[in-house]
């Protein structure tokens, strides 16, 4: 309670609630990991001093708990929030982490398929590189086409295959508040689809579907996230129509293509993986452009002035809604991370202190119960003492009163005798 969180003020995105709740359990679990370390110690101390008060198992249990709040201490420093992007190959996928990154990270494009999972999280060393699976060694990444060689060329990778991108956090908010990006191969390319399921998306808190709006949702992408939710309960998924600047060749078509979208992708999301409600799923579907909010993006971070005359019709309104999408993201998986993530820990911690105040109890009362018996004893001995002393003074006055009656016998008879 007196760890000062940040004020409504101070928390400028949702994705710092997620932050400052890892540092609040973060806390509580180093306050934890104190008082355990204490406990054993006192415990070894007392069993070397007392071998009776401690019960071996009890010692055990205790060492136990040392451990596991120390597993838990790290997990804890490691989690982040995880957001997967999937969808067939080309929609878009790369270009939307990319878009919300604010830089080219990803290769994109043609020639540059995504043919492994590629999960983009802030470096703590402040230097690009990359770590591919199974491996420690930390590859040097300079720049997008630096990535997409070492990708692409240097090893035979995997379609499985999990290779890890960290970023420099200071480049981009979302690295900063703890977001790991999942980029998958495109969910066309595979027959592995349980298997990336497994290995990548058990732990995922939000699941975005990069879908073209130029086409309809495929049976494939819907596939795909059937699997999702008979593995997951109530998945959080997002629905992105991306390439929607193609629309603006069509407006007179604009708003009928948007519903039919619109209403195709509720139906998906409310009817068939029964995700959401009605209501719930118009936050959850989108219309953007991820190309267009990546160069404007880029040019803004170059100092660059966006050239209105190279926009194509309706570039705002896309701009802003891919803003909203963001915003409704970042509440989302700030919200269900700390619940996946922390929920389930806390309730560890909590379990765990109150079975080692159980233990602490027991030891405390069996210590108290064999003093008392002690004392017990020492008070029977002092008694039993007490009445031997009372028997002895007895005696003794006995004696010494037969002793002087006895003098005063012998005396008078011998005063007798003499007298005679
Ligand atoms: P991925 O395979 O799903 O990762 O797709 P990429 O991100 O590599 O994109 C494939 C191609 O589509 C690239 O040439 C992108 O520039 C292009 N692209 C991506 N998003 C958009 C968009 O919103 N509009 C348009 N017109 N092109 C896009």
């Amino acid at each position: 309670t007196s760890r000062n969180p940040l004020t409504d003020e101070q928390i400028s995105s949702p994705l710092q609630v997620f932050g400052q709740a890892k540092k609040q359990i973060n806390n509580i679990f180093v306050d934890i990991q104190d008082y355990v370390a204490d406990a054993s110690e006192r415990m070894i101390d007392v069993n070397k001093i007392c071998p009776d008060v401690i019960v071996e198992n009890e010692l055990k249990s205790i060492l136990d708990y040392r451990s596991k709040v120390k597993g838990i201490c790290e997990v804890l420093t490691r989690d982040h929030m995880k957001v997967a992007f999937f969808g067939r190959t080309s929609n878009g996928k790369s270009t939307v982490v990319n878009a919300m990154l604010g830089e080219k990270v990803l290769p994109s494009g043609i020639g540059h398929t995504t043919n492994c999972f590629l999960q983009v999280e802030g470096s703590q060393t402040g230097d690009a590189y990359l770590v591919t699976e199974g491996s420690n060694e930390k590859q040097n990444v300079e720049s997008v086409t630096h990535l997409a060689h070492a990708l692409n060329y240097e090893k035979q990778l995997n379609e499985k295959e999990l290779v890890h991108v960290y970023w420099p956090k200071d480049k981009c908010s979302l690295l900063r508040d703890d977001v790991a990006l999942v980029d998958s191969p495109g969910v066309d390319v595979t027959p592995h689809l349980d298997d990336w399921i497994d290995a990548h998306c058990i732990d995922a808190d939000v699941f975005v579907l990069v879908a073209n709006a130029e086409s309809t949702l495929m049976v494939t992408e819907k596939n795909f996230f059937h699997k999702v939710s008979t593995k997951l309960s109530k998945p959080n998924i997002f629905i992105l129509n991306n390439r929607w600047d193609a629309s603006a060749n069509e407006p007179e078509f604009l708003d009928q293509v948007r519903k039919q979208h619109m209403e195709r992708a509720t139906d998906f999301l409310v009817k068939e993986l029964k995700v959401c409600t009605p209501d719930e799923a118009v936050s959850r579907i989108f219309f953007i452009s991820a190309k267009e909010v990546l160069q404007a993006r880029v040019k803004e971070r170059n100092g660059q002035a966006l050239n209105s005359g190279a926009l194509a019709e309706g570039f705002s309104a896309r701009y802003m809604e891919f803003e909203e999408f963001e915003r409704r993201f970042e509440e989302c998986i700030s919200k269900s991370a700390i619940k996946t993530k922390f929920l389930n820990h806390s309730q560890q911690g909590k379990h765990l202190v109150k079975e080692m105040y159980k233990i602490m109890e027991t030891i405390y009362n069996r210590s108290q119960e064999q003093t008392h018996s002690k004392m017990c004893q020492k008070k029977e001995f002092q008694e039993k003492l007490n009445f031997t002393e009372q028997q002895l003074i007895c005696i003794t006055n006995q004696m010494k009163m037969k002793i002087h009656q006895m003098v005063d016998d012998v005396e008078d008879k011998v005063s007798k005798a003499l007298n005679d």
